[in-house]
């Protein structure tokens, strides 16, 4: 092993605890940058991989895909990129560029999506990644990386879909579950053509969702929700797990939205969504154009996550913090290794 060896953090099988693993760095394509990695966010996805939820897992599988970092080679047709500049990556690292998605700039929707991901070969949990350079997205200038980290991931789900639906006509939106992508969604929200309510199991995070801007908060209990019937245009669900989603489709109103951002497991009564004319519809991170709009409108409303920092070496205290539910809002893990850019953060 050389002493440029990539130190990551890799589950060596499906489900297992990360261990720290030394590997070659990877080869560099024509329009691919290195980047070094001083920091990457953990997001509920991560631990899915690890499970193989989305049965696209390789192993030795280095998880992490909210990264921010500097540029440290560059592949012979990269102009836009140059060694020293500060970029974050999300989960997407390429695409085809030839599919119909990707010729009309919906690159997230891309046919080769499911090995697209900035995973293969190895993600952010680590000390540098390649990527498509196309994919690696120069930061704003002075916007902390923890917070931009948070924004390569939960933030560009959450903004593309309120950027998607919403509309000239103020709109009631309910954000389900105020987590990592809840409480970014509210802010975004507030900023833009909505009424925001916070719908959360957990009563005492009520003084903070008005803090962030929701204009209302809703406990997810069954009496609640059935007191609100019809009074929403759209629910942004942003949790994960098991999820009953009837109670929650009769605060919509009839047409409404019923827009999924994480990856619950939950099964459908048709009699309501029939005759309410609900739509069930998912959302998926974000186009490149979507990316770079997205940075200028965090960095225009000072959008700020709630972060925790954790040493990269206590990813797995970290992932299980992210497992139990504690983190708040976000956990975003620093880089062990050195410092390739002193003085820059
Ligand atoms: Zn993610
Ligand atoms: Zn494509």
């Amino acid at each position: 092993m050389s002493n440029s060896a990539v130190i990551g953090y890799s589950a060596r099988a499906m489900g297992e605890t990360l261990e720290r693993m030394a590997y070659e760095p990877p080869a560099l394509g024509e329009l691919d940058v290195r980047v070094a990695i001083t920091h990457c966010g953990v997001c509920y996805t991560d631990i899915q991989a690890i499970d193989d939820y989305y049965d696209i897992t390789n192993y030795p599988f280095v998880p992490g895909h909210e990264i921010v970092g500097f540029v440290t080679e560059s592949g012979s047709s990269v102009t836009a990129l140059k060694a020293g500049d500060r970029v974050g990556i999300g989960w997407q690292g390429r695409s085809c560029g030839k599919c119909e998605w990707c010729l009309k700039g919906e690159e997230h929707l891309c046919i080769k999506i499911a090995h697209a991901g900035v995973w293969e070969p190895y993600g952010g949990f680590s000390s540098s990644v390649i990527v498509d350079s196309r994919f690696a997205y120069l930061l704003p200038e002075g916007m902390p990386a923890e917070t931009a980290a948070v924004l390569m991931c939960a933030g560009i789900t959450v903004y593309s879909a309120l950027r998607r639906y919403s509309t000239s006509t103020r709109q009631n939106l309910a954000v389900v579950g105020m987590g990592g992508l809840g409480h970014l969604a509210v802010q975004f929200a507030r900023r833009m053509n909505y009424d925001v309510t916070v719908i959360s199991g957990s009563p005492e995070k009520r003084a903070e969702a008005l803090a962030y801007g929701a204009n209302d908060f809703m406990v997810s209990q069954p009496d609640i929700l059935e007191e609100n019937e019809f009074a929403f245009d759209l629910l942004l669900c942003t949790i994960h797990g098991d999820l009953d989603p009837v109670p929650l489709m009769d605060t919509l109103k009839k047409n409404g939205r019923f827009i999924l951002v994480g990856f619950p497991d939950l099964s459908l009564n048709t009699r309501d969504l029939v005759s309410h004319q609900v739509s069930i519809t998912g959302s998926f991170i974000g186009s490149r154009a979507v990316m770079r709009e997205m940075l200028d409108f965090a960095q225009a409303h000072e959008i700020t996550p709630k972060v925790e920092l954790m040493p990269m070496s206590k990813v797995n205290e970290a992932l299980q913090r992210v497992k139990d539910n504690k983190a708040r809002y976000r956990i975003v893990l620093t880089s062990d290794q050195i410092q390739f850019f002193p003085g820059r953060s």
